[in-house]
């Protein structure tokens, strides 16, 4: 295990802000949860009490997973949903108030970091992840580290799966998030006279009877995913792809319907392991890994936990 130092972990997620001790090995040592106030400013103010609450002198960083696009080389949240955090100098803030290094990253990049140090992608070193809910977002590890293109790569919800698609959140027309989120599952359950309020693994029952309305649900819905994962692999070539969210584990199931049409761009898939926990995790292990001792390189994520690559020298 690496040493005694722990950073603390927040998941603003968009009903739930979740924060947590966690050590230099990724183990849960303290939990708060509770829900998240919609007005930024209060926001700020409740994450700034749970880290003194959680805060001990062996905690060295504190990491925060904010929804939306972020760039997290300037700390700078871009644009949020429910709640935005846009213009708070959130980073700023909770560092000068607790007087400990902050860093700040979007939660998908969160998510997949504590899945690669102790998930279901652990020891990976080029992984895709969809993280599937209300909408659909996505991070990218290649080589040991994640994906930032200028600043917010990775955001995985808005490859184009119908040009002539539903217009999206982003301007655009028929990104995957458009089709295959949470919010669109329920779409296609109104469109297809099912009851509102189906599931998807009551969908997945149903159209294995041979239920028609529930097979046409399934289809609509998992498709355009596989088309994304397909084209992600394809871009990509990773080891991995991962699906998480609270549609991840059904959505994996799901897959089985819509196999990979064609050998070229392939590769496995599998469900997320951490669960809710995955932000809070990888928030404190990302803030470990990029305040622990700023002489070094980065550390590709994949050796992260391993104390010979983190304590090795320069
Ligand atoms: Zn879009």
């Amino acid at each position: 295990m690496l040493d005694t130092s722990s950073a603390i972990g927040i998941d603003i997620g968009g009903t739930n802000l979740r924060a947590a001790r966690v050590s230099g090995a990724g183990a849960i040592l303290e939990r708060v949860s509770e829900r998240i106030d919609r007005e930024a400013d209060a926001a700020v103010r409740r994450i700034v009490e749970l880290v003194r609450q959680l805060d001990r002198p062996e905690v060295t960083a504190i990491g925060i997973g904010v929804p939306g696009r972020v760039d997290a080389r300037r700390r700078a949240v871009l644009s949020g949903g429910y709640l935005n955090l846009a213009g708070t100098a959130l980073a700023e803030r909770v560092e000068g108030a607790v007087g400990k290094p902050v860093a700040i990253d979007n939660d998908c990049n969160m998510a997949l970091v504590a899945e690669i140090a102790v998930g279901a992608a652990r020891g990976r070193e080029n992984v895709v992840m969809f993280t599937i809910g209300t909408g659909i977002g996505g991070a990218i590890v290649q080589e040991g580290q994640i994906v930032r293109g200028r600043g917010t790569a990775g955001q995985l919800g808005h490859i184009t799966v119908d040009v002539n698609g539903a217009p999206c959140v982003c301007g655009r027309r028929g990104c995957v998030e458009t089709t295959s989120s949470g919010t669109a599952f329920a779409r296609h359950v109104l469109e297809a006279g099912l009851p509102s309020g189906t599931t998807l693994d009551e969908v997945i029952r149903r159209a294995a009877k041979g239920d028609e309305a529930a097979g046409r649900v399934l289809d609509a819905w998992i498709r355009p995913l596989r088309a994304a994962i397909d084209s992600a692999a394809a871009a990509f070539d990773p080891d991995l792809v991962l699906l998480g969210g609270g549609l991840g584990k059904a959505a994996h199931r799901a897959l089985r319907k819509a196999p990979a049409l064609a050998p070229w761009y392939q590769c496995p898939v599998m469900a997320a392991e951490l669960g809710d926990d995955a932000g809070m995790i990888g928030a404190a292990v990302s803030a470990l890994i990029e305040h622990r001792s700023p002489i070094l390189p980065p550390v590709p994520l994949a050796l992260a936990t391993e104390p010979s690559a983190l304590e090795r020298p320069a």
